[in-house]
C-alpha cells in the first residue's frame, strides 16, 4: 500500500465534499495523514498485509499514543491561522486497526487535542484585571486599530483565533473509505493465507471456539495493541492468527443476577460508553464499581488505543500494570471463559487467576467471552487510584482498587479486598492484610493497623525490577489513605483525622486553555509588502498540517536498499566474533558492512575518536557493530537481530560518581576566574573569612530529543565517485566532510541535502555520521542507493541525549545577601567520546553566572568519560545546566538565612555595563525589565497570598508559585562557526530563490530567511523561495544551531540581496518608474549577473578556558522571565502546571508568531526536562528508556491552562538582523520555573511537617521525587533502603 497515495487521494475527495469545514478538516485530516505517515515508516506489518486486496479490510492503521506537544518549533497556532509546526510526539506501534469505525474514531481524540489548543476569546487573559477586556479603557487591544503604546507600535493581544473556524459538526465525521471496503469482507467469515500467516475471521460464534480448539496456539487479534508490540519488538512468529471482532456473542452486555455482563470483544471506549450509561440507569449506590471503572478509562492509555484495544486483550495479557485488573479483583469480578469441549465456565479473578508474570489460569482452548462485574450495594464502598509518570496516557507505576463492606451501625468491617497493580509480577490481592482488617472496627486505629499490614505485605526489594521500591510502597499506602478518608466521609465518619480534607488536586483548572500571545505591530509607517516584523505564518505550516510536507523518508529512490545496524547487548566489553550465517539465510538479505568496511584508522566525529563500528572494544550499549543490507527495512531489521554475536562483558563506568572516582574524563578540566577580567593573575580569597556560606550539590537529568522524526538518510551512489546524500540532519557540512573523510574522497564528489527535519532540537547537531558513513560504505560496496532509517528504539540508544550534570557551589553572601564570591564546578557526563562535550561545558561554565553579578567567581567544568553514548546538542546546549546550578543556589542561600528568594535575586541582578565572569561587558542588560514585567502580567504578589492561604487550608495539597529569570548568550562558542553563506537567484520573471546554509526543522528559519529576503529585495515575500539546504549550493555552512540561524544566515542573505540590488541600480536610476521585473529584465538583456553569494559574520571573541580569561565572548543577550504555579499532590507526587507567564525580549521581533512559538515551545520542552522526562539506565549500562512507553515527554493535558507570553516591547539589538534577537535556546531555561515552583509546594507540606531546612531535590521532579520529598506519616512506614552497595539498584543515577 503506498501510504502517500491513498490517503492523501482520499482526503482530498473529502476536502472536496465540504469546503466550509476545509479549514478544521484540512488541519485534523492532515494531522491524521502525518501520523499515518510517520507510523507507516516505522512499523511492521504482518506479510500479508501490504500487496493483496485484503489490504482493503485488514486496513492497517494505527496512531496510537498520539501525543500533542508544544515543543521546539511547536505552538498550537498550527490549528489556528498562524500555523507553526506542531511538535507531536506519535507513538509508533504496528497495530492492525480492523474496525471500520477505527478512522473516525481516531478523530474523536484528534478532535479533542485540537480543543485542548483552542484559545478563549473571552477570559483568561494574562493581563487579569489590566485585560482590555475587562477595562474597556485599557490601552491593549485585540484588534488591529485601537491601542497604541509609544504611540508608534500596537500592542496586540493575540495571534490568532480560532472563532472564524465552522464549529464541529458531528454529521460531518469522515466515514470509513467505502472503497476499502472489498466485497463485504469486513463481515464475511473467511481465512487468508499470506507467506507463513494464516489469517481466520469467523463470524459464528462457535466457529471461533472449534478454532480455538483446532488451533490453540493460535493468537486472538483484537485491538492488537499489545500483540503488535510483541511483533515489533521481539519479531515473534505468529503463523496463526484470528480475529473473533465480528463474532457477535463477544459484545453482548446486559444487568444480570450477579452483576453487569460485559462481552469483552467491546473495545474500551465501547465499554466505558456503556458503563456511562449504567451510571445513568442505576442508583448511585449500585455503580461505585462502575464508575471507577468508567474515571479509571479517563487515565487509561489514550483515546486511540481506547478505540481498539478490548477487555480480553487487557485480562489475557495479565500485565502486572494492568490498570483494570485490580479494579476486577478487589470487586471480586468473574470472566466468562468458553471452550468448543468443556463449555462455558465462569472464574473469579483472584488470586488464583493470574499464575505469574503475565500468565493466567486461562486454558489453551478457551476463549475470554465476558468480564462479570457485581453492583455495590448501600453498604459497600469502591475506588481506585492510579498513579504515572505522565497522568495522560501513560501506564501505571502502582494502580490500588479498593472494597470494603461496612456495618452502618457497628462500624464493623465486614469484608474489605485490597488489590494492586505494580506491586509484584502479577496483579496482586494483599490476602494477609484484608484478612486480618475484617472483623475490625473503621477508625483513626484501623488506618495505623492498614498502613502498617499494607508495609508489611508490600514490601518490595531495594532492587525490585522496575526500581522505584519506597516510591511504590508510599503510593500503595497513599492509596489507601485517601481511600480511607473518601470512606470516612462517605460513612459521616468524623472521629478520623483530617477527614475534612479534600485530596484531589487540579479542581479549580478549567477545561479550555486561556492563552495570550503579547507582541508589538510593526510601525505604521512600515511599508505593507515589508513582510519583517510582522506575525506571518510559518512558510511550511500547511503543509506540515497536510502532511504535504516532503522529509527523508517520504523520497524514494529506484532501486534503493536498506539498511539496519546490528547494535551492542552491552555497555563495555569486547567483541570476539559476529556469526552473521542466520541472518544472510533471510530471504532479501543482500549483505552486510561491518569494521572491515572501513579504512584502517577512519573514525568520526569532530575529534575522530568515534569508531563507525566495533572493531575489538564496545563502548557503550547500542553501539554499532555492523550493518545488515537488506530489499526491504523491515527484513533488514529483523536479520539484525538474527546475527550472533560473542561478546565479554566488562564493568562499565554509567554515572558522574564512578567517572569522577575512576578520574574518567574525556579531556582536561576548564576554568574561567572572573578576577582576570581586571588582574594579571588570580585572586584567590579566603574562604575562612566570610561569615555566611552555603555549599552544596545538585544533580540534574539528562534529556532524549524526541524529534518526531527519526534520524535518517539516504545515500545515492553516482559516477566518478559521485555521492547524494539526502538526510535528516542540522548540519549538511559536517555529514559532508565526514563522509568525505571516511570514505577517503574529496569533499566535491559529494552533495548533502536537507528539505527539512521533522525536529532536530540539537540532536541531529553532530550525530549525522553515525548514520551517514555507514550508509555511504553500504552504498560505495554495493553500488546501490541505500536509506538508513533509525527505529526509536535504535535512535534513542546510539544517538546521546542532554548531558547529564553534577553542578557544585560554594557561594560566600554578604549580611545584605550580595553574593561576594562564587566557587562553582560544573561536572557533565560526556558518554563515550567527545563529541560536543567541550561546546556543552563551555556554555554550562559561561551561564553559571545567569543573571546575577558575583563580586568574584571561579568557575570549573570537567567532562566525565563513562560508557554511555556520546551525550551531544541539546537546545540550551548546556546553558540550562549551568543555569539550573546558580538558581538552587540562590534557593539553598535564601532557605539557610531565610530571606525572601526574589530579594536576594533582585538584589544581585546585573546592571547596564556590568562584566560577567567570562568578561562579556551586558549591553542592553534587559534581566530587571522582564522580571519587573512577568511579576506585573502575572499578578505574582497578589497570588504568592493566596498561595500562602491555600496551603495554609489544605493540608495534603500544596501549591507554589515562583518566578524565575534567564539570560542567554548568543553566538557559537567556537570562533570559526560564527560565518554563514547564501546564494540568491534572481530569475528573469522575477522570482528569487534564495539559498543558505541554514536547515529548516520546524523553527520557522525559512519564514524569516524569506521575510529577510523580501525586505532586503523590497520585493512582495511570494516572489522569494527557498528549495533546500545543500552543500554544492552554500559550501561550508555551521550547523543550525546555537540560536543563530536567523541571525547569521539573515546576515549572508542581506549581503547577497545587497549585491543584487546594487547591480540593478542603474537599471532602477534609467527606469524610476519601472518596477522589479522591468529592472531584473534590463539587468538581463545588458548582461549584468542576476546571482550572487553573501556571506554574514556574527560577534565572537573566544574565551580562554584553560587559563580562565575572559573575554567579550557574546554579541549580545536574550533574557526572560517566567512565573508558574503549581499545585502537588503530595500523597502522591502528581501535579498541575495552573499558570504560566513569561516575558521574553526577543529584540524587535521579525517574526512574533513564530518567536512566541518558540519560546511556547521552548517552554514546554523545558518543563518536560526538569519535572517529567527521565532517562533510565541500568547499572551494568543497559539503557531501559527507548521508547514513548517508557520517556515521557510533556502530553497536552500538561500544557498549562493559562498559558500568557509576552514580548518585551521597545526592546531592540543592534548586533541582530534588523534589531531582532535569537530566541530558540533562551526560553528553554524557563520550563525550570515549573520546577521551583514544585519545590516550593513541596517544600510547603515538609515545613508543615516540622522540616524547615534546605533540602536537596535533584532534577527532573518526577512524581517519586516529588512523593519521596513530601516526608510524613506514609513514608515513615516505607523501609529505610539498604546502605549503598549492598543491593544493585534498578537504576543508576548517571
Ligand atoms: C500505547 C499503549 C498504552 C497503553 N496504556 C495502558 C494503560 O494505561 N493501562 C493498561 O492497563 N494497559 C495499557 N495498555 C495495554 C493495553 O490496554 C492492552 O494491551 C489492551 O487492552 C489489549 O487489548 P487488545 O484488544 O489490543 O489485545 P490484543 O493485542 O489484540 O491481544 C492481546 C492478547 O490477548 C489475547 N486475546 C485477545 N482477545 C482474546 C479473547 N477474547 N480471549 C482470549 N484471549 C484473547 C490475544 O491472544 C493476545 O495474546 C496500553 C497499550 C498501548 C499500546
Amino acid at each position: 500500500m503506498d501510504p502517500g497515495g491513498t490517503f492523501i487521494d482520499y482526503y482530498t475527495r473529502v476536502f472536496h465534499i465540504n469546503n466550509e469545514t476545509i479549514n478544521i478538516w484540512s488541519h485534523l485530516l492532515g494531522f491524521i495523514y502525518f501520523t499515518y505517515q510517520q507510523y507507516y515508516t516505522n512499523c511492521v506489518v504482518l506479510p500479508s498485509i501490504g500487496s493483496h486486496p485484503a489490504d482493503h479490510i485488514v486496513f492497517t492503521l494505527s496512531i496510537f499514543g498520539m501525543q500533542i506537544c508544544m515543543f521546539l518549533s511547536a505552538s498550537y497556532h498550527t490549528f489556528g491561522c498562524s500555523s507553526i509546526v506542531m511538535r507531536q510526539k506519535w507513538l509508533k506501534m504496528d497495530v492492525f486497526g480492523i474496525s471500520a469505525g477505527l478512522l473516525g474514531m481516531y478523530l474523536n481524540g484528534i478532535y479533542t487535542a485540537f480543543f485542548c489548543f483552542q484559545i478563549n476569546d473571552t477570559n483568561g487573559c494574562g493581563m487579569g484585571e489590566n485585560c482590555c477586556k475587562v477595562k474597556k479603557s485599557s490601552s491593549l487591544s485585540d484588534d488591529a486599530t485601537p491601542g497604541y503604546t509609544g504611540g508608534e507600535r500596537k500592542r496586540k493581544l493575540q495571534l490568532s483565533s480560532l472563532s472564524d473556524c465552522a464549529p464541529y459538526d458531528a454529521t460531518q465525521e469522515i466515514i470509513f473509505p467505502p472503497e476499502l471496503k472489498h466485497k463485504n469482507f469486513d463481515s464475511l467469515s473467511f481465512a487468508y493465507d499470506h507467506h507463513h500467516t494464516k489469517w481466520y475471521q469467523p463470524v459464528d460464534y462457535d466457529d471461533l471456539l472449534t478454532l480455538k480448539r483446532e488451533l490453540p496456539h493460535a493468537r486472538l487479534i483484537s485491538g492488537n495493541s499489545e500483540l503488535a508490540i510483541e511483533l515489533k519488538f521481539r519479531f515473534i512468529d505468529l503463523p496463526v492468527l484470528i480475529n473473533p471482532k465480528q463474532v457477535k456473542e463477544l459484545y453482548v452486555k446486559r444487568v444480570e443476577e450477579n452483576g453487569v455482563y460485559m462481552g469483552t470483544g467491546m473495545s474500551l471506549t465501547d465499554m466505558d460508553r456503556y458503563v456511562v450509561k449504567l451510571m445513568n440507569e442505576l442508583t448511585v449506590e449500585q455503580v461505585k464499581v462502575l464508575q471507577n471503572i468508567h474515571e479509571m478509562l479517563h487515565w487509561f492509555a489514550g483515546t486511540h488505543v481506547r478505540n481498539v484495544a478490548s477487555v480480553s486483550g487487557n485480562i489475557a495479557t495479565a500485565s502486572p500494570i494492568s490498570d483494570l485488573n485490580p479494579i476486577w479483583m478487589a470487586a471480586n469480578a468473574q470472566v466468562v471463559l468458553d471452550s468448543a469441549d468443556r463449555g462455558e465456565r465462569r472464574c473469579c479473578i483472584d488470586e488464583n487467576f493470574f499464575l505469574g508474570y503475565r500468565k493466567t489460569c486461562i486454558r489453551s482452548d478457551e476463549v475470554i467471552k465476558a468480564v462479570v462485574v457485581p453492583l455495590t450495594t448501600k453498604n459497600e464502598h469502591f475506588a481506585a487510584y492510579k498513579q504515572a509518570q505522565r497522568r495522560e496516557d501513560d501506564i501505571a507505576i502502582v494502580t490500588g482498587a479498593f472494597f470494603v463492606k461496612i456495618n452502618p451501625d457497628t462500624f464493623i468491617v465486614e469484608k474489605i479486598r485490597i488489590a494492586f497493580g505494580g506491586m509484584a509480577p502479577t496483579t496482586k490481592l494483599t490476602l494477609t492484610t484484608m484478612s486480618k482488617l475484617e472483623g475490625q472496627f473503621w477508625s483513626q486505629g484501623f488506618l495505623d493497623q492498614a498502613l502498617s499490614l499494607l508495609s508489611e505485605e508490600m514490601k518490595l526489594p531495594a532492587g525490585v525490577p522496575g526500581g522505584m521500591s519506597q516510591y511504590r510502597l508510599s503510593l500503595a499506602l497513599s492509596f489507601f489513605f485517601k481511600f480511607f478518608l473518601k470512606v470516612s466521609k462517605d460513612l459521616n465518619f468524623m472521629e478520623v483525622q483530617n477527614v475534612e480534607q479534600n485530596l484531589t488536586i487540579g479542581n479549580t483548572i478549567p477545561k479550555s486553555l486561556n492563552a495570550t500571545q503579547v507582541y508589538q505591530e510593526v510601525n505604521d509607517k512600515q511599508k505593507y509588502d515589508d513582510p519583517v516584523g510582522r506575525p506571518l505564518k510559518h512558510v511550511s505550516g500547511d503543509k506540515h498540517t497536510t502532511g504535504e510536507a516532503v522529509y527523508c523518508d517520504d523520497i524514494n529512490v529506484a532501486d534503493c536498499l536498506h539498511i539496519a545496524f546490528v547494535t551492542s547487548p552491552i555497555a563495555h566489553g569486547t567483541l570476539n566474533s559476529i556469526d552473521y550465517t542466520a541472518a544472510l539465510h533471510l530471504n532479501g538479505v543482500i549483505g552486510y558492512i561491518d569494521a572491515y568496511d572501513v579504512y584502517t584508522g577512519a573514525q568520526i566525529g569532530h575529534h575522530n575518536d568515534t569508531p563507525v563500528f566495533v572493531k575489538d572494544e564496545i563502548t557503550f550499549h547500542g553501539q554499532p557493530i555492523a550493518a545488515i543490507v537488506a530489499t526491504d527495512h523491515e527484513i533488514a531489521r529483523k536479520a539484525a537481530s538474527l546475527v550472533k554475536l560473542d561478546t565479554a562483558a566488562k564493568k562499565p563506568i554509567v554515572t558522574i560518581k564512578q567517572a569522577l572516582e575512576a578520574d574518567s574524563f574525556i579531556f582536561k578540566h576548564f576554568v574561567i576566574h572572573s578576577s582576570l577580567n581586571d588582574n594579571e593573575t588570580v585572586v584567590k580569597n579566603d574562604w575562612s573569612k566570610y561569615e555566611r556560606v552555603v555549599e552544596g550539590s545538585i544533580d540534574m537529568g539528562g534529556q532524549e530529543h524526541f524529534y518526531l522524526e527519526t534520524q535518517q538518510c539516504i545515500v545515492i551512489p553516482h559516477e566518478d565517485d559521485e555521492l547524494e546524500i539526502i538526510i535528516s540532519n542540522q548540519c549538511v557540512n559536517d555529514v559532508h566532510i565526514e563522509v568525505a573523510k571516511c570514505l577517503g574522497i574529496a569533499q566535491h564528489k559529494i552533495s548533502t541535502t536537507v528539505k527539512r527535519i521533522g525536529g532536530g532540537f540539537g540532536g541531529k547537531e553532530s550525530t549525522g555520521a553515525i548514520l551517514a558513513v555507514p550508509a555511504s560504505l553500504a552504498a560505495r560496496k554495493f553500488n546501490k542507493p541505500m536509506k538508513l532509517k533509525l527505529e526509536r528504539f535504535d535512535d534513542m540508544a546510539i544517538t546521546g541525549t542532554r548531558h547529564p550534570f553534577t553542578l557544585q557551589y560554594k557561594l560566600a553572601v554578604d549580611e545584605n545577601g550580595k553574593f561576594i564570591d562564587l566557587d562553582y564546578t560544573a561536572i557533565s557526563n560526556s558518554g563515550h567520546t567527545m563529541d560536543l562535550s567541550m561546546g556543552v561545558m563551555q556554555r554550562a561554565m559561561v551561564h553559571a553566572d545567569n543573571v546575577y553579578k558575583f563580586g568574584n567567581a571561579d568557575i570549573t567544568g570537567k567532562m566525565c568519560k563513562t560508557h554511555l553514548a556520546s551525550n551531544t546538542a541539546f537546545r540550551g546546549f548546556g546553558g540550562p545546566q549551568g543555569m539550573f546550578g546558580t538558581e538552587i543556589m540562590v534557593k539553598h542561600v535564601a532557605e539557610q538565612f531565610n530571606w525572601d528568594h526574589d530579594e536576594i535575586r533582585e538584589k544581585n541582578f546585573y546592571q547596564e555595563g556590568d562584566c560577567t565572569p567570562f568578561g562579556m561587558h551586558l549591553n542592553q542588560c534587559n534581566v530587571t525589565r522582564t522580571w519587573k514585567e512577568c511579576k506585573t502580567n502575572s499578578d505574582y504578589c497578589k497570588r504568592l497570598e493566596e498561595v500562602k492561604k491555600f496551603n495554609s487550608e489544605n493540608k495534603f495539597r500544596k501549591r507554589g508559585i515562583y518566578l524565575t529569570p534567564t539570560r542567554f548568550g548568543i553566538g557559537f562558542g567556537l570562533k570559526q562557526l560564527n560565518q554563514a553563506g547564501a546564494l540568491v537567484l534572481v530569475y528573469t520573471d522575477g522570482s528569487v530563490l534564495v539559498s543558505h546554509g541554514g536547515m529548516e526543522m520546524g523553527q520557522g528559519l525559512h519564514t524569516k530567511i524569506l521575510q529577510i529576503a523580501a525586505r532586503c529585495l523590497e520585493i512582495p515575500i511570494e516572489k522569494v523561495h527557498i528549495r533546500d539546504t545543500a552543500t554544492d549550493k552554500v559550501p561550508n555552512s555551521s550547523a543550525t544551531a546555537a540560536s543563530v540561524g536567523s541571525d547569521l544566515n539573515g546576515l549572508a542573505v542581506q549581503d547577497a540581496c545587497r549585491q543584487i540590488l546594487e547591480r540593478l541600480e542603474p537599471f532602477k536610476k534609467e527606469n524610476p518608474e519601472g518596477g522589479w521585473l522591468e529592472w531584473v529584465n534590463s539587468a538581463y538583456v545588458n548582461r549584468v549577473s542576476l546571482s550572487a553569494s553573501g556571506f554574514g559574520i556574527i560577534h565572537h571573541e573566544p574565551v580562554d578556558f584553560f587559563n580562565g580569561k575572559g573575554a567579550e565572548l557574546f554579541g549580545y543577550s536574550v533574557y526572560g522571565t517566567a512565573a508558574c504555579e503549581v499545585e502537588v499532590d503530595c500523597l502522591t507526587g502528581d501535579h498541575h502546571l495552573l499558570r504560566t507567564d513569561i516575558v521574553m525580549d526577543v529584540g524587535e521581533s521579525l517574526n512574533p508568531a513564530i518567536d512566541i512559538g518558540q519560546i511556547e515551545g521552548a517552554f514546554i520542552q523545558g518543563y518536560g526536562l526538569f519535572t517529567m522526562e527521565e532517562i533510565k539506565i541500568r547499572p551494568d549500562g543497559i539503557r531501559l528508556t527507548r521508547g514513548p512507553g517508557t520517556y515521557k515527554i510533556p502530553s497536552a493535558d500538561d500544557v498549562p491552562k493559562n498559558f500568557n507570553v509576552s514580548l518585551l516591547g521597545n526592546s531592540s539589538n543592534k548586533m541582530g538582523i534588523f534589531s531582532s534577537k535569537a530566541i530558540g535556546e533562551p526560553p528553554l531555561f524557563l520550563g525550570s520555573c515549573a520546577f521551583f515552583a514544585i519545590r516550593e509546594a513541596v517544600r510547603a507540606y515538609r515545613v508543615q511537617n516540622g522540616k524547615k531546612e534546605y533540602f536537596v531535590f535533584n532534577s527532573p521532579s518526577t512524581p517519586e521525587r516529588i512523593r519521596m520529598a513530601c516526608e510524613d506519616f506514609v513514608t515513615q512506614h516505607v523501609p529505610a533502603l539498604p546502605e549503598e552497595g549492598s543491593y544493585t539498584p534498578w537504576t543508576a543515577s548517571v
